[in-house]
């Protein structure tokens, strides 16, 4: 199979209306004139095998026994990553403001782990689902994404490996030069806009 290009990936986000342009109060509190709603692409199971496939071929080969995804926005991700690898998938999820792991989810000490997520804009997400890892004492192998918008600067401190790398910057609200355009800004959200 060919491999998917950054744009044959974000061609398919357009298409789907997961990539919108405008003024955009992201979920991290930062703005930005893009915004990506991964699940618009995801509720296409044939874009989610098709994605999910490139990224688990990047960590084809590193013996990875589970993938796990901070809920909600990565848990498809993981399933599918998976599927590809024949693997366990599981979920992080918030309880008390903490992410963790409930439902009977478990990581074997030593298991291999690797940690997907949908977009990373600022990692958060990411680096608390390690820490998760980490507390069960998991193998942390690497980090995937679909997108990663911090223009590669999301630091994971682990193999780290996005499908596509977007350098469409996020601001500060203070330091946003659409706010100060005085653009008119959606905070994008559960309502789907
Ligand atoms: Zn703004």
């Amino acid at each position: 199979m060919k491999k998917m290009t950054q744009e044959d990936i974000l061609n398919i986000y357009k298409k789907s209306g997961a990539l919108l342009e405008g003024h955009f109060d992201l979920s991290s509190g930062l703005h930005s004139s893009v915004y990506l709603q991964s699940a618009m692409v995801l509720q296409y199971p044939e874009h989610a095998s098709m994605l999910c496939k490139e990224l688990a071929e990047v960590f084809k080969g590193r013996k990875i026994e589970v993938v796990i995804a901070p809920a909600l926005g990565g848990i498809i991700v993981a399933y599918e990553v998976a599927r590809h690898l024949n693997v366990r998938a599981i979920f992080a999820e918030r309880e008390k403001g903490e992410l963790t792991l409930r439902r009977g989810f478990n990581i074997k000490e030593g298991e291999r782990t690797l940690v997907v997520e949908d977009v990373i804009t600022t990692g958060i997400s990411v680096k608390e689902t390690i820490e998760v890892v980490e507390k069960n004492k998991g193998m942390l192998v690497g980090v995937g994404s679909l997108i990663d918008r911090s223009g590669g600067k999301a630091e994971m401190g682990h193999p780290y490996h996005s499908l596509v790398v977007l350098n469409e910057p996020v601001y500060k609200p203070e330091e946003c030069p659409l706010c100060r355009k005085g653009q008119k800004i959606t905070k994008p959200g559960s309502r789907g806009l």
